[in-house]
């Protein structure tokens, strides 16, 4: 008899079961949206030079010149090289049930210290065209699996988002969320089922479509990126594409679109300009999403010149807040009154969020030249002007880079 069946009710850390589930993600996704390549990634075209010299050398150092992220990098290169178990040729005895493997594969997840999973369907939409190298990519499997990995609410508080630190909190996510969905995959395989991982320099779909459609977010003001009703935006994820026979999540309504439209705080404190201030959605490729400058956002995180990358619109969002106490009050109390979104953005700003919490800084801020460490000049790029003198600074840099 086969014992091991995933306990009912809640199995991470966040109160996902008790969200408001709808048929549709909360922003139109068309019949007719076209895969994209991740060719065409604003990092790598920076690194081919497509946007100027000096971003074309900075490229190849922005994440490995501070000493916390290169070392979680150098882990993340060594999982790109593993390789995959064969998938076994006999199916192992477990049950059939595709709604009992799926709390399973999340139990499992889990155990491996995901914050959040969620499954759906694989759409074709959400596989790459073609890959980093321009070389065309093939995926058919059914479904996908999502895990999302928190970047660290205390770094956050003890950073600006835009310093030394900033790509140390995307490796981390990265690289925890590439281990496991490689052990997923792997661990799938030996099963005797098709899966395989995608992670940060690993991907074979585009990760945003897949955490709208599997009920793990909506769609926010920062162009395409999706937040989380318990982490904010402040996550990374990783996904396994497998045939193993699973239950779709439904997508989730938590009354983003709404706050997004009122709130705007990201965009006040982008330090490159990068994010809307529009009302409204635009359609691109036949989905709705706010435009962002793809080429701004970029040049502020390869050639950040006082920080490693930024992630300044993570960290002054108001819903990047840690899930306990008064928060997880606030936080329902935001699902349910849209009216009370106005007021909890005014509050954000009265009470002081956003701002820099030097307690919580535990790192050194050390930048990595010829070989060498030394205490950088700068630490972290806030907007000092008005978002329009602000632009203008911006562009005074865009045409250094082109010289
Ligand atoms: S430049 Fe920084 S704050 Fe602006 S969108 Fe890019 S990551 Fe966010
Ligand atoms: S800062 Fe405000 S507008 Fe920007 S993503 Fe967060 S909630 Fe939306």
């Amino acid at each position: 008899m086969l014992e091991g069946k995933a306990p009912r009710g809640q199995l991470g850390p966040y109160p996902l079961e008790r969200l408001k589930r709808v048929d549709k993600p909360t922003t139109y996704i068309g019949p007719n949206v076209q895969r994209v390549s991740e060719y065409d990634a604003g990092f790598l075209k920076a690194g081919r030079g497509e946007y100027g010299p000096r971003l074309k050398a900075e490229a190849s150092r922005f994440v490995s010149k501070e000493p916390v992220a290169a070392a979680m990098s150098q882990m993340l290169r060594g999982l790109r090289e593993l390789e995959l178990v064969p998938v076994y040729s006999t199916l192992a005895p477990i049950p059939k049930d595709a709604g009992a493997q799926s709390r399973h594969v999340k139990a499992l997840g889990y155990f491996l210290r995901a914050d959040c999973i969620g499954i759906c369907e694989l759409p074709q939409y959400a596989v790459y065209a073609a890959d980093r190298e321009d070389r065309p990519v093939e995926l058919d499997h059914k479904y996908a699996i999502v895990f999302l990995i928190d970047q660290g609410w205390r770094t956050f508080n003890g950073g600006l988002g835009s310093d030394w630190i900033s790509a140390g909190q995307s490796m981390k996510s990265y690289s925890t969320s590439g281990f496991i969905a490689t052990v997923v995959a792997n661990y799938i395989r030996r099963l005797g089922y098709e899966a395989e991982p995608h992670f940060s320099g690993h991907y074979k779909v585009l990760m945003p479509p897949l955490v709208l459609l599997s009920g793990l977010g909506e769609m926010s003001r920062f162009g395409g990126a999706i937040l989380n009703p318990f982490l904010g935006p402040r996550f990374k994820a990783s996904a396994v594409t497998t045939n193993l026979p699973l239950e779709p999540d439904k997508p989730i309504d938590f009354g983003l679109r709404h706050y997004c439209k009122v709130c705007k705080k990201c965009a006040r404190e982008c330090p490159s300009q990068s994010i809307s201030y529009s009302d409204e959605m635009i359609i691109y490729n036949d989905h709705e999403t706010y435009e962002l400058d793809v080429k701004g956002c970029t040049r502020m995180r390869v050639g950040n010149p006082a920080g490693a990358s930024c992630g300044r619109c993570i960290k002054v969002c108001p819903w990047n807040k840690p899930y306990e106490g008064i928060h997880k009050l606030v936080e329902w109390t935001l699902e349910r009154v849209s009216l009370s979104h106005r007021f909890s953005v005014w509050m954000d700003d009265l009470l002081g969020y956003g701002r820099q919490n030097i307690e919580d800084k535990w790192w050194y801020d050390l930048e990595e030249v010829e070989g060498i460490f030394q205490v950088p000049e700068k630490v972290g790029a806030v907007v000092k002007s008005s978002p329009l003198a602000r632009k203008k600074e911006v562009l005074a840099v865009e045409e250094d880079d082109t010289e």
